[in-house]
């Protein structure tokens, strides 16, 4: 895998072993159609997932409402100075996300979409190759996500979860949470599990 700029450069909580196993999925999908991540933050995946993409002909739908998530807001454990706007009181990971895209040169390739997941689905009918599920980490959040955007997933085509803690000590459970969903819906099984990144097949 060549990435066209140095991945430690942008901020984020992929793996390197999970990031090459979203970038695999990516590229095993392409026939299929288009990618779409929910949860960018500054692009990390995306840069992953918008290689693959860029290598294949294909696009990257990377749906944020880029004011980050509960734990990176003000006073929370992943809470980041630098990506708070002191005029609007709020963090903002649209900018450092916009810039992350044009210095790997993706901007042809990912098509951002801010805006929360019930926002972005309602008007939704594309089909899709590969979902990437890395948002909000609250059940609700995380439930939403896996309703709103499963249905659209093509048979044969890849569901990545991100963050999936099956012991509650290792991490919050929403993640784990819909991925059991999945697993007992009867639509998906188990393609691998890359330390905290599972990915499934559409059945
Ligand atoms: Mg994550």
């Amino acid at each position: 895998m060549q990435l066209p700029i140095d991945i430690t450069t942008v901020k984020g909580f992929l793996a390197d072993d999970e990031a090459a196993a979203l970038y695999q999925a990516a590229i095993d999908t392409a026939p299929l159609g288009p990618i779409l991540e929910i949860g960018s933050y500054c692009g990390k995946s995306t840069v992953y997932l918008g290689t693959a993409a860029k290598l294949t002909g294909n696009t990257v739908f990377a749906v944020d409402h880029h004011r980050g998530s509960e734990e990176h807001q003000l006073g929370e454990d992943y809470f980041d100075a630098e990506l708070f706007d002191q005029q609007t009181q709020l963090v903002d990971t649209f900018v450092e996300f916009r810039n992350t895209l044009s210095r790997a040169d993706l901007n042809d390739v990912v098509v951002p979409i801010v805006a929360s997941t019930l926002s972005a689905s309602k008007h939704w009918g594309t089909p899709l190759g590969m979902l990437f599920i890395d948002g909000g980490h609250s059940y609700q959040a995380a439930l939403n996500d896996y309703q709103c955007w499963t249905p659209f997933i093509k048979k044969g085509g890849l569901l990545a979860i991100h963050d999936i803690f099956p012991d509650p000590a290792d991490g919050g459970r929403p993640p784990f949470e819909i991925y059991e969903l999945a697993m007992a819906s009867g639509q998906f099984e188990l393609v691998s599990m890359t330390s905290t990144l599972g990915i499934l097949k559409r059945l």
